[in-house]
């Protein structure tokens, strides 16, 4: 009987462990993760924060969810390091577990701000279910807001400040949101949706220290510049740090996350690794990616567990991915790898409506839709097809987007 390991109970971990069984009916299924809680849903604890849901449809599975499918879930169980010789993870009071086939699943944790005072009291930062409580109860009393961090999580405290009536400040450095992948146009759309929730973005700028006062509360955070927000609630979502430190040793290639193959498979034997933690190899791109996003960790997870199984390269991963923000009147959608590519196309079509799309060697690898989502079913039907359309972008840029417009594609 095969004994399967996964460290890890986000989506990817539990996706693998549902797989698994599924492939695999009379394995052993282990389950670790450090948080109290089984599976929840990462996307809507947002909701939660801004006081819009209660917590109980933001929990996936129950305890009993594991016992119906005979996988041993370990809850508040962290693991500590894993042998890959002999083949044992070990935990910090759960004893050492034996694996024939082990998967990390272990996603990352909030990087903090590298300044004075960055871990005050009313500074928050947001990845599990218990920050967002924390987050929701401060957030009912606080006033004033400093949101740090210009990504799509930063984004989620400017809602969560909207939602709770909490007038703030978004210092960003540079002249826009999210600069990698959004021009100044697309960017002046967020912003007026940043805006019309009561959230000032702060261009250039940023933080340089905390102030807090003499009960160690944040009371302000001042900028390189030396200008000083006041606040009491400060939030900051600047990137995420691989959880990664219980492989030490272990062998496994890390290239600032774990470095899988398109079977998900690690550089060591019989360990895989899925969800946001993986360096993956993205078939359509065609080079080793990153994406922190849903639908890619369950899918990952899935394909894991398949390939374990299999004891076998039996399934590749394969994947459009998307993420999606509704805090505005407009809707807002990346898809793919926006932020790559060689070259791009872009246009602006209303106050509230703006497309761009990335190439790589004349393929789409990813985008961002604004306003109007329409194009995004083609756009990921021509990444999935690889087709070479960068030559007829103003296609593309059509609002409304005809594949039929398009040239056959040529033999390569
Ligand atoms: C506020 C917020 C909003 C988001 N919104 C969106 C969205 O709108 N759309 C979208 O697509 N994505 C969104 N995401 C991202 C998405 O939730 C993640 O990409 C996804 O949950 C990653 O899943 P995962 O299984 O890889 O990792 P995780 O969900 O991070 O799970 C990893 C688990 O491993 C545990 N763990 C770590 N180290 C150890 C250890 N040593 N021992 C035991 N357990 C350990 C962790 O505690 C955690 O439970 C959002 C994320 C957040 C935080």
């Amino acid at each position: 009987m095969t004994q399967y390991v996964i460290i890890g109970d986000g989506i990817s971990g539990s996706s693998a462990a549902e797989t698994l069984r599924e492939e695999d009916p009379d394995a052993k299924i282990t389950v670790i993760t450090d948080e109290g809680e089984p599976l929840y849903n990462r996307i809507l604890i947002k909701e939660h924060a801004k006081g819009k849901l209660p917590e109980a449809p933001i929990s996936i599975h129950d305890e009993g969810w594991y016992e119906e499918r005979d996988i041993d879930l370990s809850l508040n169980t962290h693991v500590t390091s894993v042998d890959t010789d002999e083949k044992i993870v070990y935990t910090h009071d759960s004893g050492d577990i034996p694996y024939d086939k082990l998967l990390v699943a272990t996603g990352g944790t909030p990087t903090q701000l590298p300044v004075e005072n960055s871990d005050a009291d009313g500074i928050h930062h947001f990845w599990t279910f218990q920050d967002a409580r924390g987050i929701r109860e401060h957030a009912e009393r606080a006033d004033k807001g400093v949101i740090v961090g210009a990504g799509l999580l930063g984004i989620d405290f400017a809602a969560v400040c909207g939602a709770q009536g909490i007038e703030a400040d978004y210092v960003m450095r540079g002249d826009r949101w999210w600069r990698y992948a959004l021009s100044a146009d697309g960017a002046e759309i967020m912003h007026d949706g940043m805006r019309e929730v009561g959230v000032e973005p702060v261009f250039d700028s940023g933080v340089d220290h905390f102030e807090t006062d003499d009960d160690g509360h944040v009371t302000a955070a001042v900028d390189p510049n030396g200008d000083r927000y006041d606040c009491d609630f400060a939030g900051v979502a600047i990137g995420l740090s691989f959880n990664t430190e219980y492989l030490r040793g272990a062998g496994i290639e890390e290239k600032n996350g774990i470095v899988v193959d398109e079977y998900m498979q690690t550089s060591v034997d019989d360990v895989y690794a899925a969800g946001d933690i993986t360096r993956f190899y993205d078939v359509l791109l065609g080079e080793h990616a990153q994406n922190g996003s849903w639908g890619s960790a369950k899918e990952q997870g899935r394909v894991a567990a398949i390939n374990m199984a299999a004891d076998d390269d039996a399934e590749e991963f394969q994947w459009v991915s998307s993420y999606s923000i509704t805090h505005f009147d407009f809707p807002f959608l990346s898809f793919g790898h926006p932020t790559l590519g060689d070259e791009h196309a872009e246009r602006r079509y209303s106050d509230t409506e703006w497309r761009r799309v990335a190439f790589k060697d004349g393929k789409i690898v990813g985008g961002v839709l604004i306003g109007d989502l329409s194009p995004q079913s083609t756009f990921k039907q021509l990444m999935r097809e690889q087709r070479v359309v960068a030559d007829q972008a103003d296609v593309l840029m059509e609002q409304s987007v005809d594949l039929d417009n398009l040239a056959p594609q040529q033999e390569q």
